[in-house]
């Protein structure tokens, strides 16, 4: 029955291959609850929760420093608001298309309910590739998107933030263009500067949260992050923060990564190392292979479009650490990290390993945290902006780590008592879809059908 549901979406929108990929996820998850709680049968709740409330899509035309006239197209998906306004990030980036945002967003859906924050599941963004661009070029394009965007988003409506490509920078003139054109300032986007509303510690949440996931699985098993070895892929801001609260907790991280090829360093990426990789990411918008430019006895290796497999994922080490982009993992790289003495596996970035990558996880029982939990402390300091914006004040640091760290560990303990209750014990994935999935079906049902 619940195939044929799946069957249902694949047939309705046949060209979404990370969409298909990110429902049978949860499907198969669901296919024991749907069992054991008839009503969300009746009510038709999958059917329901993978069609999207609102697709809206625009075009976005601007101009280069030339004068050259460009066109983009934008995307906002309004997922799901059962629980509250539709939140999730805007992504910027060429490979940006209906069925990654789709994706994107239905796990958005499921990883809000799981924060106990009152947030509905949206994303959207943009294929303009902010690489290579002027400062000039990335406020048009990010005033234009804004200028049509500004209609469909609101403070109780919906709620963008970051992603890949969407950073302070691009938040700031979008921000700026929205206050323009409604003429009020309200906590409508969220990873704010800190001077205009935003939070302490939301650019570190996603990547703090990511290893505050991972050491209370390693605590399963009576572990800690001291003196264990990670792979890090990716070197944007999920990547940067994973790193920082790895060298927090004594862990070394020996791989960064973008999407030209990756480093690895024996010997460990420092604090003095990684804050040159902030100020050559962050500022500079420099590449990482100039990184072994600066420490020589690192080894760059470019990405090589034959191979089938990623090299990142076949050194010895402890856990992994994915913070790129989806599907990074591949069957080929879960067996490199089983292989190679990896045990744990915590997700930054939102569904980086492949369905046949998580079965290889899931048979060799090791720890694997998916990114619908794993990585859900950024979208949670995302709703602490929202709360303090609302009551127009602000916390300090400690306090908003502290609130994160505690949702962490809540997440943890909500995705292992769900797998539990429902016989799957020590399956993260089952559990976390489980848990984030209950709440807003419950919301639906009591909400009628709309
Ligand atoms: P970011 O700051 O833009 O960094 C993205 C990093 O991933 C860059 O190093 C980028 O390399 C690399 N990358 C992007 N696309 C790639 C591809 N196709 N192949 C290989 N490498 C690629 O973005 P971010 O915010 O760190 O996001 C990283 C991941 O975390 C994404 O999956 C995102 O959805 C997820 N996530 C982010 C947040 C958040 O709060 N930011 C929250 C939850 C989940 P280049 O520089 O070469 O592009």
């Amino acid at each position: 029955m619940i195939d044929q549901i799946y069957q249902s979406v694949v047939a309705r929108d046949p060209g979404q291959p990370e969409f298909h990929q990110a429902v049978k996820e949860v499907f198969d998850s669901l296919a024991v609850v749907i069992e054991k709680r008839p009503k969300y049968r009746k009510f038709k709740i999958l059917e329901r929760i993978a069609e999207p409330e609102r697709v809206v899509m625009f075009r976005v035309p601007w101009e280069d420093d030339s004068g050259e006239i460009h066109v983009n197209r934008g995307f906002r998906i309004e997922m799901n608001s059962a629980i509250g306004p539709y939140k999730g990030g805007l992504r910027f980036h060429p490979s940006v298309n209906l069925s990654i945002l789709k994706f994107l967003a239905f796990e958005q859906v499921f990883k809000n309910s799981l924060t106990t924050l009152p947030m509905g599941g949206g994303k959207g963004g943009s294929d303009f590739d902010p690489k290579g661009k002027s400062d000039a070029e990335v406020m048009r394009f990010c005033q234009s998107f804004m200028m049509e965007l500004f209609r469909h988003i609101g403070p109780d409506t919906d709620v963008p933030a970051g992603d890949i490509g969407v950073g302070g920078r691009e938040i700031g003139y979008l921000f700026g263009m929205y206050k323009r054109l409604r003429n009020e300032f309200t906590g409508v986007l969220t990873g704010k500067g800190l001077k205009w509303g935003g939070s302490l510690i939301r650019p570190e949440a996603t990547g703090y949260g990511q290893v505050y996931f991972a050491q209370e699985m390693l605590k399963t098993r009576g572990k800690s992050f001291n003196g264990l070895t990670c792979l890090v892929s990716g070197s944007g801001n999920v990547a940067q923060f994973c790193t920082e609260k790895v060298l927090d907790l004594g862990g070394k991280v020996v791989t960064l990564s973008d999407s030209s090829g990756y480093i690895y360093d024996e010997e460990g990426i420092d604090r003095e190392k990684l804050a040159y990789v902030m100020e050559l990411k962050n500022v500079k918008r420099g590449r990482m292979r100039e990184y072994v430019e600066k420490y020589p006895k690192a080894v760059y290796t470019p990405v090589d479009p034959d191979q089938d497999y990623n090299p990142l994922w076949n050194h010895k080490a402890d856990v992994a650490l994915p913070s790129a982009t989806q599907n990074e993992i591949n069957a080929k790289d879960a067996q490199h990290l089983i292989n190679n003495g990896v045990f744990c596996v915590s997700e930054g970035a939102n569904m980086p390993t492949t369905a046949d990558g998580v079965d290889i996880f899931l048979d060799n029982k090791i720890l694997y945290g998916p990114g619908k939990a794993a990585n859900a402390g950024g979208v949670a300091t995302s709703g602490l902006e929202m709360s303090q914006n609302s009551m127009r004040m602000s916390w300090t640091r400690e306090e908003v780590d502290k609130k994160l760290h505690g949702i962490m560990i809540n997440i943890h303990q909500a995705a292992m008592n769900a797998a539990n209750e429902f016989g799957m014990k020590d399956n993260y994935v089952a559990g976390a879809n489980i848990a984030g999935f209950m709440k807003v079906a419950d919301a639906m049902i009591d909400q009628g059908i709309v």
